[in-house]
């Protein structure tokens, strides 16, 4: 076998990660009873990340209400664990709401800003005073038409986009445009859905630039200072999630790989993905284009650093977004979803079977699919961790040299179901029952995509909130 030269990506790992993975005889137990994969949560590091928001949000001396966005992960623990500490929840489904007024959230802890919203989620919405977020006209009649039926004036939240950033409008299928907002909110509002009282803005940005978030914070405020203007105050902006999450230790690997891909679909090394996968690089005449279409894993301004960041944007004026939020006496709030869960979460599974496919490149089979570890990225970037079984301790992957190298292959009958497309480094060929950790995957790896083709039964969600230096950690199913 030859020396390894695949770039690594070591990833921020956890105390309870560790300690779960060394823990062999109550994964084992958990394999039994559950199959594979695992996916296991811990609570306590999202409480951490809350309280993390929270303290930014107190230094700037900000009014502050956080929504954990829920649409991240399914587990109705963190659900409940919110309402414990006393934080929001911003939901996007009839179900997600219903769930979270079933485990006794607090409708004033409670948003609604589901892209689509039906007669029946409006009612169940307007019926416990949980605030809604509108985006449109056709939205506000029908929030308009159920309150009438109910007898209700709710408070409302206006979504706006279409900022002005560098002199450019920033596209987005969400909301009214921000330049008709005080007229939409001034005058339309009030005359044509009668029952509806606005409370604030509210808008969600894609992509992660701190920079973009800060300017729409700014121009929102601008908006609230024209409606005070016209006598009427706005209680918040809610500045939507996107908050940047950093996954890796080490910026020298990041750039690494991201050469290490561009040669190697130039044809200039042997490839570093499946099948010389670009991960979304355009090739043409055999030069690269453009960026991966992969989430930034390695970031050096991520959750409440990236926060401060956009909190001391100074708007043309000169003044900062939190000065302006003072000045008006704007309560901040926002959702941030997977940020919120940052080392809550890891994926566990089992190894299946080796084999050598028609390119004899080592495929490792896992119990799994695709589906339950898949997100909008092209790849998940983060090296998993082994646990061979011959072996005594945890080996991280990838090792000082590698011996081996693969791909995991999952259990949908598809070319395509490569559960990561970076071609991965093994100490040894893993043996059949070796287990596999992928850490961190509880923001939107694990549920947002997971599907049951072939019937497989969905993964079972695990949690615990057990400290790891204190002996076993019991990891109950969700919910329970
Ligand atoms: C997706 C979404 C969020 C959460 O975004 P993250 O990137 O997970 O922080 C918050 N608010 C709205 C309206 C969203 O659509």
């Amino acid at each position: 076998m030859t020396q390894s030269l695949l770039p690594r990506l070591t990833p921020h790992i956890s105390e309870w990660m560790r300690a779960a993975l060394n823990d062999r005889p109550m994964l084992a137990t958990l394999f039994e009873e559950y199959g594979s994969p695992l996916n296991l949560h811990h609570l306590q590091p999202f409480g951490d990340n809350y309280r993390a928001y929270a303290e930014v949000m107190e230094q700037h001396k900000l009014r502050h209400l956080i929504f954990f966005a829920r649409k991240a992960n399914k587990c109705v623990g963190f659900v409940q664990e919110a309402e414990r500490l006393g934080f929001g929840v911003d939901t996007a489904s009839y179900r997600e709401l219903k769930q979270c007024l079933d485990n006794g959230c607090h409708p004033d802890r409670l948003v609604l800003t589901a892209a689509i919203k039906n007669e029946a989620l409006v009612h169940l919405a307007v019926s416990h005073d949980v605030l809604i977020v509108v985006d449109n006209r056709d939205e506000c009649a029908l929030v308009n038409a159920v309150a009438h039926k109910l007898g209700k004036k709710p408070a409302v939240g206006v979504r706006i986009g279409g900022f002005e950033v560098d002199g450019e409008r920033l596209y987005t299928r969400f909301g009214f445009p921000v330049i008709e907002a005080v007229d939409f909110v001034g005058q339309e509002l009030e005359e044509n859905y009668e029952q509806l009282r606005f409370a604030g803005f509210h808008f969600h940005l894609n992509g992660y630039s701190p920079r973009e978030r800060g300017a729409a914070l700014v121009e929102t405020v601008q908006c609230a200072a024209a409606l005070r203007e016209r006598g009427i105050e706005t209680q918040f902006i809610d500045m939507g999630g996107g908050l940047l999450m950093n996954y890796l230790r080490d910026k020298g690997q990041w750039e690494a790989f991201m050469r290490a891909l561009k040669q190697a679909v130039q044809g200039e090394r042997p490839p570093v993905t499946f099948g010389n996968n670009s991960l979304g690089l355009q090739v043409v005449d055999g030069q690269v284009y453009g960026e991966p279409s992969v989430y930034p894993y390695y970031n050096e301004l991520a959750g409440p650093d990236f926060l401060a960041e956009v909190l001391t944007y100074q708007g043309g004026d000169g003044q900062t977004a939190a000065q302006l939020l003072r000045e008006y006496d704007i309560q901040l709030r926002m959702e941030p979803g997977r940020s919120m869960l940052n080392q809550t979460g890891m994926t566990v599974a089992k190894v299946a079977f080796r084999k050598w496919d028609s390119r004899e490149d080592l495929l490792v089979g896992l119990e799994m699919n695709r589906s339950q570890l898949f997100s909008s990225s092209a790849d998940f970037l983060l090296d998993p961790l082994m646990v061979y079984h011959e072996k005594e301790t945890v080996a991280a992957l990838p090792p000082e040299v590698g011996t081996a190298e693969g791909y995991f292959v999952g259990a949908y009958c598809l070319e395509q179901d490569i559960v990561l497309k970076r071609k991965l480094p093994f100490a040894h060929i893993p043996e059949i029952g070796d287990w596999v950790a992928f850490p961190n995957t509880a923001g939107y790896m694990m549920h947002f995509y997971e599907t049951e083709a072939h019937l497989f039964e969905l993964a079972t969600n695990l949690m615990t909130r057990d400290a790891p230096e204190e002996g076993r950690m019991r990891f109950v199913l969700d919910g329970e």
